[in-house]
């Protein structure tokens, strides 16, 4: 196919996209419409944790689209019911509801918090949240967020998120008022350009959040389902969180995610929350699946031993080329290059076959599929050193 054999003028503008179309995937590489093949490490924004069209997904899309696809959340479904129970037993937390997007999830955790201290908390409603924190674009979200440009958008914004600085206690603490219901927080932010919460801030957010008697939420939505290295990014801090959020890898490409929280938590009543779509057999057996593949003896010592093999060659790279640091964990890494040219060499990677991303002018980003081979990563880094060099 030529590129305009496709009627893309139909699709509504809502970003540059380059003059490809994906027609097939498989693993680590992905094929457009000419028949060109790309080593992909975006992976649809860190989601395919098993990469493109895995045996597992196929096949419970298969067997479950001939048994069940839709019933209504108003009904009980065993898929969905299953993978509650696996992200119940491996979060720690206790119940779960199901939603088909981030924004969606993260909607349901700010609602569950709202309420929570309607029930407990005499109405307090503000949820503290952080700079370049990036929670989703739907209202609520994006006001959540604390992303560069987006405070005069879409005005007047949901209000009830003041935001306090990463890894900067005092400031979370000097904000925390009678109004205060919960913290909210990425383990790591991703779309900022990488940046870790320090395991020690985590800690202490923790401590505040129970002294004042706060919750405290994870917004685990790109952190989670393994990227990290641990199949939750908490883990590695060794807390214990209030709600946590998860999307991205827990469909391995599917729309789903999900909240799960502690029981004192679930405050819920009749009508305070669904979703026509929330909980479908067929993407909930998606996601037990994925949640299998992920917890499988080894898998995730492997995302740890490539994840190091992945930071070994960018740190080597950045060493040849004197570029700047390289920070993240497991499988989710930025390298800064120390100037302002993340899209130009995002553009000259894909020109030679290599799919990256450039969450900020200076950095670049990198999110392989979890099952990607020591030998994808060189291959990986060689044609990014080739770009590096051209531009
Ligand atoms: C991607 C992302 C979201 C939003 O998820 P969508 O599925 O795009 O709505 C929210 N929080 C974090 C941390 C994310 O990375």
């Amino acid at each position: 196919m030529k590129i305009d054999d496709y009627p893309l003028a139909s699709l509504m503008e809502i970003t540059a996209r380059p003059a490809v179309v994906f027609v097939r995937g498989e693993g680590s590489w992905l094929e457009d419409h000419a028949g060109r093949r790309y080593l992909d490490f975006v992976q649809g924004w860190a989601v395919n944790c098993l990469g493109h069209s895995p045996r597992e997904i196929r096949d419970a899309l298969a067997l479950q689209a001939g048994l069940l696809v839709n019933c209504s959340p108003a009904f009980y479904n065993g898929p969905s019911a299953r993978l509650a129970k696996l992200i119940t037993d491996w979060s720690r937390l206790d119940r779960v509801f199901f939603a088909n997007s981030g924004a969606e999830a993260n909607e349901g955790a700010i609602k569950l918090a709202r309420k929570w201290g309607e029930v407990n908390r005499r109405g307090a409603y503000e949820i503290i949240t952080f700079e370049g924190a990036f929670h989703g674009r739907t209202l609520a979200t994006m006001a959540a967020s604390g992303k560069a440009g987006w405070d005069r958008l879409f005005e007047p914004k949901v209000p009830g998120f003041p935001k306090a600085r990463l890894n900067d206690l005092d400031s979370v603490a000097r904000l925390v008022t009678d109004r205060t219901v919960a913290l909210m927080i990425e383990p790591i932010q991703g779309e900022a350009g990488v940046l870790p919460a320090r395991a020690e801030f985590l800690r202490a957010l923790r401590a505040l959040a129970t002294e004042r008697g706060l919750l405290l939420i994870l917004d685990e939505i790109q952190t989670g389902m393994g990227r990290t290295g641990t199949l939750f990014g908490f883990e590695q801090a060794g807390i214990a969180p209030d709600i946590i959020t998860l999307g991205k890898g827990i469909g391995g490409g599917v729309p789903l995610a999900a909240l799960a929280a502690k029981e004192a938590v679930c405050c819920f009543a009749h009508g305070d929350q669904g979703g026509t779509f929330n909980g479908n057999p067929l993407m909930a057996a998606v996601g037990c699946a994925v949640m299998e593949a992920l917890t499988a003896p080894g898998f995730l010592e492997r995302v740890r031993a490539t994840g190091e093999h992945l930071r070994g060659g960018l740190t080597a790279l950045a060493r040849r080329r004197a570029l700047g640091e390289v920070r993240g964990a497991g499988l989710l890494l930025a390298l800064e290059l120390g100037r302002d040219a993340g899209p130009a060499v995002v553009d000259a990677a894909r020109e030679r076959g290599l799919l990256i991303n450039s969450p900020r002018p200076g950095c670049l980003r990198f999110m392989p599929a979890l099952t990607v081979s020591e030998a994808e990563i060189d291959r990986m880094v060689a044609i990014l050193e080739e770009a590096i060099a051209a531009v």
